[in-house]
């Protein structure tokens, strides 16, 4: 399959990792818009949370199980922010879903603009 994540899950593509297993990646995303900014993806592909289905939703609890160590992991003691875009109104450009966290920086209150 022609997906971008997928090849950084398969290793195809050089990323920098934050955490790996058998299931899941974190790598740090190469355009940051905080200091720390990684994405968590499944190492399966689903296009996005729309993707999401009864038979696919313990890949989604496991990576939330995985990213308060992931956050700690990058020094992230005073909080951060996950999101996940989904669809063309919320900006998602890579069709594999993925958990961006933000953090290392005090954050506006305000999430869009
Ligand atoms: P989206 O806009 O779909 O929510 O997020 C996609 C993210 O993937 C963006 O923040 C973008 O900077 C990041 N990204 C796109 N291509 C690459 C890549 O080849 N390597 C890494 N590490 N990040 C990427
Ligand atoms: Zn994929």
């Amino acid at each position: 399959m022609d997906c971008l994540f997928c090849k950084i899950a398969a290793g195809e593509i050089p990323s920098r990792k934050a955490y790996e297993d058998d299931k899941i990646l974190a790598f740090w995303d190469i355009a940051p818009q905080a200091p720390v900014h990684i994405l968590v993806i499944p190492k399966t592909h689903i296009e996005s949370m729309n993707g999401v289905n009864a038979e696919n939703s313990k890949i989604v609890a496991y990576i939330f199980e995985k990213i308060p160590q992931i956050a700690a992991d990058a020094g992230l003691k005073n909080g951060y922010r996950v999101i996940s875009n989904c669809g063309k109104d919320a900006g998602q450009t890579v069709p594999h879903l993925h958990f961006h966290i933000l953090g290392g920086v005090t954050m506006d209150a305000g999430m869009i603009k």
